[in-house]
């Protein structure tokens, strides 16, 4: 593909954090709180004491990572980061990060913890909640031992681990026509994640949208593209120009 673009190929990491089974959650210490107590109790936060983040951060440190491939260059996002490589900064770079307790009191205590952990509601029915900026590439058995060190997470069970993936996009606004061709060689056409988009509906669509359009050219038939205004010609225009 690189070849055929005469480019290198583009790529970001996509992160998912652990999400944990509400009723395997200790409400005995976890407690319901916004920071700074806007927009609702949409937060359950799990407090931590100095000893108990510290000993979090030398466990966190010292457990195992899935290996990156031969492929791979570690660069995420300053947003993105794993959990691991933002305690591998400094042992307080987390209590400043995702963990910082500010804005939070425990109504359990009056009092704000030295670091919380917050868990955000993942459904409508609040029967899962995701740990939020848990995003990892620890090993499964390794997320299970280290979540279960925060407070109120000691039984957690999980519906999800955490993960990392890579990416791979090619640069369709420059390369693609808006029927998704390769402009540079007619008869080629790109579908699908590739060209930047994501789930399945999008790149199924794309896929579909891909064909219709080589059809049309082998049948010697007109092919318009999906207008603007409509989802698919949206992500249409999004993809091949670069006026969003
Ligand atoms: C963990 C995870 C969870 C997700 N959850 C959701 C979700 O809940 N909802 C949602 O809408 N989307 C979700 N997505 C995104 C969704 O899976 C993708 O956007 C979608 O599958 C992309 O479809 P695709 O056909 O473009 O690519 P893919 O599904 O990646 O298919 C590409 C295929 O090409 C094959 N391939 C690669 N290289 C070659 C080669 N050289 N020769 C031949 N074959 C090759 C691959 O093996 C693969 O089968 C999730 C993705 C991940 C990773």
């Amino acid at each position: 593909i690189s070849q055929l673009i005469g480019q290198e190929y583009l790529y970001f990491y996509d992160a998912l954090s652990p999400i944990v089974d509400a009723n395997t959650i200790d409400y005995d210490t976890a407690f319901f709180a916004s920071r700074y107590e806007k927009g609702g109790a949409d937060y359950l936060n799990c407090p931590m004491n100095e000893k108990q983040y510290y000993d979090f951060i030398r466990e966190l440190n010292n457990a195992e990572k899935v290996p990156m491939a031969s492929f791979e260059k570690p660069v995420y996002f300053e947003g993105c980061m794993p959990i691991e490589v933002l305690a591998e900064r400094g042992p307080k770079t987390l209590a400043f990060g995702p963990l910082k307790p500010v804005g939070l009191t425990n109504p359990h205590t009056g009092k704000t913890a030295f670091a919380v952990v917050q868990l955000r509601k993942e459904n409508k029915e609040s029967s899962a909640y995701n740990l939020v900026g848990f995003q990892t590439k620890l090993t499964y058995p390794e997320q299970k031992r280290i979540v279960r060190m925060i407070p109120g997470l000691e039984k957690a069970e999980f519906f999800r681990f955490g993960a990392i993936h890579r990416n791979t996009f090619i640069n369709s606004p420059g390369l693609l026509s808006n029927e998704l061709e390769v402009k540079s060689r007619p008869g080629i056409y790109f579908a699908g994640q590739i060209i930047g988009v994501e789930g399945y509906l999008e790149s199924a669509s794309m896929g579909l949208l891909a064909s219709l359009s080589a059809v049309a050219k082998i049948l010697g038939k007109d092919y318009i593209p999906p207008p603007r205004d409509t989802a698919l010609g949206a992500l249409i225009n999004y993809l091949t120009t670069s006026n969003v």
